[in-house]
């Protein structure tokens, strides 16, 4: 049994969305595209699970947050793919991919071919398993990547209002979550092995600033350390979570950020593997003509860095995705992709926005006391990276634009004193 298509987009989340709509724009026919998900909704904005969803009043719920919502585009609901022609084979994994011969086989045992396939599996959590650490069928154990994770996540949140959470991981699901329990009336406790949050981007001094106001909303650290086993109740619930030194942090539930696994398993040893994704040119292409990856899952030349990486960022979804598809269809209009890291997140009344690179010297800038601040890159002489927290949006245009620029300095007490100054001149 099977089924055959010109296009195939394996994979149903943000850069799948994307994917579809600049196919549409583009012009296909009926019935030549098809996306298949192993989540039973169409393609969502996957930032909102960690934001609006968490939230105790009116939170987002689906449909109000399909792609292509979040870049202020058309949402895609599942009736606009029906409208226009593209087939959504929701509820379905792929169990296995041969690239020779062009076939995907389904879970439920369908094989459905494409002339091109996209691949936009994105990743899946790291489980505390993988770090030796065991009895974690717990139920109120929660991880986030999907919307079954966050639709759990909310049901355990609502039976733990005034009590306490453990949150291990110091990144953004670490960060953004512990916001959210705390708005959802639940005392904090976040635990992670590094000196500070957040230390993939920020610096100690952007850090501080962070702590600090987490800590005036009642949350705990507990830094340089890691969990080394949990304590269960009969029923298999988590009572408290102890860590390495010993230290029982006393818990009625827990949440796990500790990063992420590109969805590669089904491509190793057929196409060219990069970074932990899938590598591709500047067309999104891969090793293999008729398959392109997108998102999450591709290793892509980063133009301005003159390097291959891989970004775990929703614009990047979507940029790539777009970029995919006009590469696709209209190949000898379309250059190589030349995409500036653009980074962001939203927590309590905070807002900061990142551009380019986190590489060489640091000059930081503004008022931290009065949360308006941010931080320069400089590597080589050059301008590679730009922070801002509290910025307006022609703040945020113009550190991005000057990232882009890579003017060159020459004087950092210079910098710091314009300050911002320095990229709204650019
Ligand atoms: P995904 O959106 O993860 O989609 C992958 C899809 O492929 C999923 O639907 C999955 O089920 C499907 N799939 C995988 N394998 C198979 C298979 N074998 N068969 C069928 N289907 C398969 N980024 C930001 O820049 N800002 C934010 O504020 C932000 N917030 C986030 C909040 C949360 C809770 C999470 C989890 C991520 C957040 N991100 C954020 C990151 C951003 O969402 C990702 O970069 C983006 O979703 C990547 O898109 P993608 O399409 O590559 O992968
Ligand atoms: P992350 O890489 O941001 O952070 C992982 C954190 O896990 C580290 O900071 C570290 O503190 C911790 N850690 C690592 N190993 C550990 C261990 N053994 N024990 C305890 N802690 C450990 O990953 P994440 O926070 O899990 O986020 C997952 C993905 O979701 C990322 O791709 C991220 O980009 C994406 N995301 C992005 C946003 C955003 O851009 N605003 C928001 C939410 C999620």
């Amino acid at each position: 049994m099977g089924r055959a298509f010109v296009y195939v987009i394996l994979g149903g989340g943000v850069a799948a969305g994307y994917a579809a709509l600049e196919f549409s724009r583009r012009g296909i026919s009926r019935g030549e595209l098809c996306i298949i998900s192993e989540e039973p909704v169409a393609p969502y904005e996957r930032p909102a699970l960690s934001k609006g969803f968490l939230l105790p009043e009116a939170p987002a719920r689906l449909p109000s947050f399909h792609t292509c919502v979040g870049a202020n585009e058309e949402r895609l609901t599942p009736k606009w793919y029906k409208e226009h022609g593209i087939e959504l084979v929701l509820g379905t994994r792929v169990k296995s991919a041969d690239v020779k011969r062009k076939t995907l086989l389904t879970a439920t045992g369908e094989t459905i071919s494409y002339k091109i396939l996209i691949i936009a599996t994105g990743a899946r959590a790291l489980k505390l398993e993988e770090f030796g650490v065991n009895g974690l069928d717990a139920e109120n154990i929660c991880y986030l990547r999907d919307l079954a994770d966050a639709t759990r996540l909310v049901g355990v949140m609502q039976s733990c209002a005034e009590k306490n959470a453990v949150v291990i991981g110091g990144g953004y699901i670490g960060m953004e979550c512990a916001a959210s329990l705390v708005i959802n009336k639940i005392n904090v406790t976040m635990v992670f092995p590094e000196a500070h949050c957040m230390a993939r981007l920020f610096t100690p001094k952007i850090s501080s600033y962070y702590e600090d106001f987490y800590k005036s909303k009642g949350v705990k650290f507990i830094k340089g350390t890691v969990l080394s086993s949990f304590e269960n109740d009969s029923s298999g619930k988590v009572t408290a979570v102890i860590l390495r030194d010993g230290t029982r942090l006393p818990a009625d539930m827990v949440v796990v950020g500790i990063g992420i696994r590109p969805n590669t398993g089904l491509f190793e040893g057929q196409i060219t593997l990069e970074k932990g994704g899938i590598k591709v040119n500047g067309r999104m292409q891969t090793s293999n003509n008729s398959v392109y990856a997108i998102g999450d899952v591709a290793a892509f030349p980063v133009k301005l860095f003159g390097e291959i990486r891989r970004l775990e960022h929703v614009d990047s979804a979507r940029k790539s995705a777009r970029h995919a598809v006009a590469a696709i269809m209209s190949p000898d209009k379309t250059g190589d992709f030349d995409y500036l890291p653009f980074f962001y997140s939203r927590v309590f009344t905070l807002s900061w926005q990142f551009y380019g690179d986190n590489v060489g010297e640091v000059v930081h800038y503004g008022d931290f006391s009065a949360g308006i601040f941010g931080a320069y890159w400089i590597n080589k002489g050059q301008l590679v990276g730009a922070f801002l927290e509290g910025g307006t949006k022609e703040e945020y245009e113009a550190i991005a634009k000057a990232t882009r620029l890579r003017p060159m300095v020459k004087d950092m007490i210079e910098l710091e004193r314009q300050g911002l100054g320095f990229a709204l001149s650019i």
